[in-house]
């Protein structure tokens, strides 16, 4: 018998084969940076290297034709060497000064906007569950495109107060994190059971347990076994759609489109803050989502016109209060606002909720 390969278990890969040589000769004594325009940071070490970071969008979902002609312009215009971050930005890295204009004219002029550092409007962190994940009501993707294509200038200028992060997420569940503007999608029924399909397809005891609130009991229909759902219990959060298809919670009609705002992972300045739904009920409206853009504007040129210099968008509406920022952004604020859910006192989703 064949032996078996051992899995090896290391985390990461080791970067530094892949990096800038100077990134590896002054690996952690770097001593001073800035931000000579958009889109480019530079850096110096002790020793007195320099290098130039310049950042470009991509269009996230990336054919190797796209791939070839990035790295194409690395080894022609760069030194040679990039990195993707979180974002899907692509970063190039050079030693020269010199090649810093050159290298953004042939990005530009490739499609791909020089821009997204410090105070601008950083490209959409999204998932992108269309493509790979059992659960998605929304093509996160599309929205992001359809979103960066109205805030290209906000991205390739700096004349926000402070940078603001965006996601999207295609599900409730929303794997996508937090930030000072969120996109997620909103399911406002209970799932509708197929019975038929129900017996034959679904593992009902993974059902039963995915549900966070034991909302779901099997149930015999028809003399059938299948599943049934407490309405009153329901949340509509779709987490049973994945293990249980025939539990249809995606709608043309009923799955929305929210945004939430306030957001922040880092505790730069001030401390993490979890979103706030904001908007609610958004149709979800493929392919270019304009009610979704609309509103995204809206909150982004009212904080662009009021926020104080490098005040973040959470930071803005802490100074000013949620009342004000309701009134500022014309969004009207309603009941659904209120999470006045009491079943969270009892689940384990207790910790991240705002109680009233
Ligand atoms: S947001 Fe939801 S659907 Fe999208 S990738 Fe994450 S878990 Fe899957
Ligand atoms: S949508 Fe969520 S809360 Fe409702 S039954 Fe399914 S898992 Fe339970």
């Amino acid at each position: 018998m064949a032996e078996l390969r051992q899995p090896i278990e290391s985390g990461a890969p080791d970067p530094k084969p892949y990096m800038h040589p100077v990134m590896v000769k002054n690996y952690g004594k770097w001593v001073f940076h800035s931000h000579p325009r958009p889109g480019v940071l530079y850096h110096r070490a002790e020793s007195g290297d320099e290098i130039w970071t310049v950042k470009a969008g991509t269009q996230r979902q990336m054919d190797t034709y796209t791939i070839r002609k990035l790295a194409e312009i690395a080894d022609k215009y760069g030194d040679g060497y990039v990195r993707f971050t979180a974002r899907s930005n692509i970063e190039y890295m050079v030693a020269d000064e010199k090649k810093v204009e050159p290298l953004i004219k042939a990005l530009t002029e490739a499609g791909f906007p020089v821009g997204g550092t410090a105070n601008s409007v950083s490209m959409v962190a999204h998932t992108q569950g269309w493509l790979h994940c059992d659960i998605p009501g929304t093509d996160a993707s599309g929205v992001v495109k359809a979103l960066m294509d109205e805030l290209y200038d906000e991205f390739v200028k700096c004349e926000m107060p402070n940078r603001v992060k965006l996601s999207t997420s295609c599900c409730e569940i929303n794997c996508g994190g937090q930030a000072d503007i969120a996109v997620i999608v909103q399911h406002t029924k209970p799932p509708k059971i197929n019975h038929d399909l129900v017996a034959n397809v679904c593992e009902r005891p993974a059902v039963v347990a995915r549900c966070p609130v034991a909302a779901i009991r099997p149930a015999l229909v028809n003399g059938k076994p299948s599943l049934e759902v407490d309405e009153k219990k329901c949340i509509c959060c779709g987490a049973c759609y994945p293990p249980c298809p025939p539990m249809q919670i995606n709608d043309p009609e009923h799955s929305k489109i929210a945004i939430w705002v306030g957001g922040k992972n880092s505790n730069a300045r001030s401390r993490p803050t979890f979103h706030k739904l904001v908007a609610a009920g958004l149709p979800n409206n493929a392919p270019r989502w304009p009610e979704v853009s609309a509103v995204v504007k809206k909150i982004l040129s009212v904080y662009k016109a009021d926020a104080r210099p490098w005040e973040r968008m959470r930071d803005w509406i802490d100074r000013i209060g949620w009342p004000r920022f309701f009134e500022k952004t014309g969004l009207p604020f309603t009941k659904y606002h209120i999470d006045d859910w009491k079943g969270h006192r009892v689940t384990f989703n207790a910790s991240a909720h705002i109680r009233f």
